[in-house]
This record gives structure tokens, C-alpha cells and sequence, in this order.
């Protein structure tokens, strides 16, 4: 499959290839022809799945026709959940608009109102923003989305689960009714489907299997935990694994992230916390130092770390295991980035036992138990585990690397389909 067929324009068809995307990943391959044919659409994909490009790429396509509408105001409304979504959404738009005459304006929380009223003061083709900044924007006239002529809705599911849905409502009403809208989340049930529900029309819906063919080489492993110094012991074996190249570590709250951080430091490690409190500067120099190379362990929050693509983390870390499975996939899939392979890590403590059922049922991959020589756990909570498995198999084990850890229910470490 190419992407020749989908009904993209020559010059984008140019770019993409310049990019060195030979081939449309299956989101892209469901979502751009129907795009372009201007019907709403609900799609249902993961993080990594390729759906940037598969929402970016009509839009921007869009651009080429002037629009029938006179003013200011944006042709193109993308709502993210969180500033670092929009900001690598902002930048995919320049690199898929490649030499494309368009202006584009980030209006997301936590960055000073001055350069957003500069750029709403002008005219701009695509406005990305996050719900709150965007409505408080609306609230004081200093947007005007009566030319919205396309509205995406990307990672709909978490808007929601960050309580934005008035927001959204109250932005929606502002918008014409002849827009197309394209809603992107990991599920369309639920809340989702009633907001689905009251912004499209007729929309078509696109599942795209979770066991996707797009992400094949996430190993997943998860590890009984006793205690905090426990797992900082079983982190830090982790983190000198000789083949982990970049980390991402989850903690459940700012202050652990803050802690867990400051813990690794001391003990060398080249590291920084990423949370919801820091200023947007500094999340934002926190995430260069990781891209450049500069930091090998990144300790963050759930919500901060969304929209993290960093090709060199190759670990992920759930330090503390995450509430549901739903952000599971969401955390390990920061790894296994750009077609590389990578490993999740899970910690579990007494109260996660239902955790690893629950994720590998939501998945269908095989998350083993191990346990790493020397550092068994005490917490029987979770049966006994077998610490005499194959041995000198790692974290990294399905590579066939050497490494401390051991597979403990006897079932092969997976490098199973991805989700
Ligand atoms: P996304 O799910 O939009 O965050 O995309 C995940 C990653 O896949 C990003 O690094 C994209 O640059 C990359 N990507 C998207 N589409 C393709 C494609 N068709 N071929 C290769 N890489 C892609």
C-alpha cells in the first residue's frame, strides 16, 4: 500500500517521501481518503499509531482551496488534552505543510497570554490549543471561530478524563454547523460516544485494532514490589543495564516525580522530573535536554508526559503502576518509537495484583513476571514466584541480551504484537 492512493495532493505525497514514509500506517490508511471526502468521523486508534498525519495531512490539504469565508479567525481547530500534545501536533503541521504557505498559532495553558493575542490578532490557518486556555480566549472576544471550517478532536477520550468538557461544549456551540469533524480516542464508548454524539454528524466510524501492526516490539515485563527502597534498588539495576539507552520513569504524583528525580541524582544519574507544575519553559527545556541527548532518565507524571516522541527511550518504567490499563498503553507507548523496539517495566505493589490481568487483557500482549537475582520480593501477595526461570535473561531479555533479571511464570518473556 502507498500513500499514492489515498487522494493526497502531489506535493504532499513529496514531502511525506522526503520524510521517509514509504508506507501509510493502517489509521492513515482508513482515515485520510475518508477525510478528504469531508464526512465527520470517529476514529478509534492509539498513541502512535500514526493518526497525526492521519488528521494533519486532509487538513492541510484543505488549505490549498481559499476559504469561502472572509476574517481572521482559524480554518482549522485541532483541541488537544495537554500543552506538549499541541506543541509536537504544532510542529507535525510544519513538517507535513513542508514549504506549504500557513500560519499556525499553539493556544494552550500555562504560556503567557501576549504572543497568543498577537498571533489571534492576525490571520492564522490552523489554531491548536488546549480547551481551557482556548475558551478563556473565547470569553475575553479575543478569537474568533465563526471561519472553523474543520474541528479535530485529537485524544477525545482524556480531554474528558481532564474534565474539559464544558470547555469543549462551549467551544463546539461557537463553531459553524457546516464543519467537518474529525474526533481521534483510544475508546469511542461511553462519555466519549456522547460527545461524539452531540459534535458529529452521521460520522463514520473507524475501529483500528488495538493489536496494531504499527507498534510490534514493546516487551513487557512487571515486577513484584515491597517497598519504595525496594524498587529504587530494582530501578537503579535497571537503569545500568548496559543496552538501555534513554528512560521514562512514572510516578503516580508531582511530588514522587519531584522525590524520584532528586533519589537518582544523588546516586548519579543524569536525570530531570517532568509534572503538570513546572512552568511551560521548563517542561519545554526539560524535554530538548531529552531529545538532545543530554539526559538519560526523564521521572514524570501521566499527564506531562503525553505527546512525548523521543526515539532514544528504549525503557519505560512504571514505577508506580498506572490506575488503569488505558494509560498503561499510553506510558509504554513513549517506547518503541519511529519503528524501534523497546521495554516496558511495571512495579507492583500488593494493591496492583488484578493489574496485569486487567492490561493484558485490554492489549492481548503477555506481560511476564520477573524478578531480578538478589532483589526478590518479600510481598507474597502475589503468589509464590518462581525466581529459578531461564536464566540470565534481562529486562532486554527478548533480544537476547544478558541482564539481571529473570522470567518468573515460566512463560517466555513476550516480544509479542504491540497494541
Ligand atoms: P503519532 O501516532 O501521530 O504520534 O505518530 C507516531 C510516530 O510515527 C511519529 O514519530 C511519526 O512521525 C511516525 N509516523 C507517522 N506516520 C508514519 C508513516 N506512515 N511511516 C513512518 N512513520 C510514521
Amino acid at each position: 500500500m502507498s500513500f499514492s492512493t489515498l487522494g493526497l495532493d502531489p506535493s504532499l505525497l513529496a514531502t511525506l517521501s522526503a520524510l521517509g514514509y514509504t508506507e501509510p500506517t493502517p489509521v492513515q490508511l482508513a482515515a485520510i481518503p475518508a477525510a478528504l471526502a469531508g464526512g465527520d468521523l470517529l476514529v478509534s486508534s492509539q498513541t502512535g499509531s500514526g493518526k497525526t498525519a492521519a488528521f494533519l495531512l486532509p487538513a492541510l490539504q484543505r488549505l490549498y482551496k481559499p476559504s469561502p469565508l472572509s476574517g481572521m479567525g482559524p480554518r482549522i481547530l485541532v483541541l488537544t488534552p495537554t500543552r506538549e500534545l499541541a506543541l509536537q501536533v504544532q510542529k507535525s503541521t510544519h513538517s507535513y505543510g513542508n514549504g506549504q504557505r500557513m500560519r499556525t498559532a499553539s493556544v494552550v495553558g500555562g504560556m503567557p497570554y501576549g504572543l497568543q493575542l498577537k498571533l489571534l490578532s492576525r490571520p492564522v490557518d490552523i489554531v491548536i490549543a488546549t480547551p481551557g486556555r482556548l475558551k478563556d480566549h473565547m470569553d475575553r472576544r479575543t478569537v474568533n471561530l465563526g471561519r472553523v471550517e474543520l474541528l479535530v478532536l485529537d485524544e477525545a477520550d482524556r480531554m474528558l478524563d481532564m474534565g474539559f468538557q464544558e470547555e469543549i461544549d462551549a467551544i463546539v456551540a461557537k463553531i459553524p454547523k457546516q464543519r467537518q469533524t474529525l474526533l481521534f480516542s483510544a475508546t469511542l464508548e461511553g462519555i466519549v460516544g456522547r460527545l461524539a454524539q452531540r459534535v458529529t454528524k452521521n460520522a463514520k466510524r473507524i475501529a483500528i485494532a488495538r493489536v496494531a501492526e504499527t507498534k510490534p516490539d514493546i516487551t513487557q515485563h512487571a515486577l513484584v514490589a515491597d517497598n519504595h527502597a525496594h524498587k529504587v534498588r530494582m530501578l537503579d539495576t535497571l537503569l545500568r543495564e548496559e543496552e538501555v539507552d534513554q528512560t521514562l520513569v512514572f510516578t503516580a504524583t508531582k511530588r514522587a516525580a519531584e522525590d524520584l528525580s532528586g533519589e537518582l541524582l544523588g546516586k548519579g544519574f543524569d536525570v530531570g522530573a517532568l509534572h503538570g507544575d513546572m512552568r511551560q519553559r521548563e517542561r519545554s527545556q526539560m524535554l530538548q535536554r531529552l531529545r538532545d541527548g543530554k539526559m538519560r532518565v526523564l521521572v514524570a507524571t501521566d499527564v506531562a508526559a503525553r505527546g512525548i516522541d523521543v526515539p532514544g527511550i528504549n525503557l519505560v518504567v512504571n514505577y508506580d503502576a498506572p490506575r488503569q490499563a488505558e494509560d498503561y498503553v499510553h506510558r509504554i507507548g513513549r517506547t518503541g518509537r519511529a519503528g524501534r523496539a523497546g521495554v516496558a517495566v511495571t512495579f507492583l505493589g500488593a494493591q496492583d495484583r488484578h493489574l496485569v490481568r486487567q492490561i493484558e487483557r485490554f492489549t492481548g500482549n503477555v506481560v511476564s513476571m520477573m524478578v531480578i537475582p538478589g532483589l526478590e520480593p518479600k510481598n507474597r501477595a502475589f503468589g509464590p514466584i518462581n525466581a529459578s526461570g531461564p536464566r540470565g535473561r534481562g529486562a532486554f531479555a527478548s533480544r537476547a541480551l544478558p541482564g539481571p533479571a529473570t522470567a518468573a511464570n515460566g512463560r517466555e518473556p513476550s516480544r509479542r504484537r504491540g497494541y
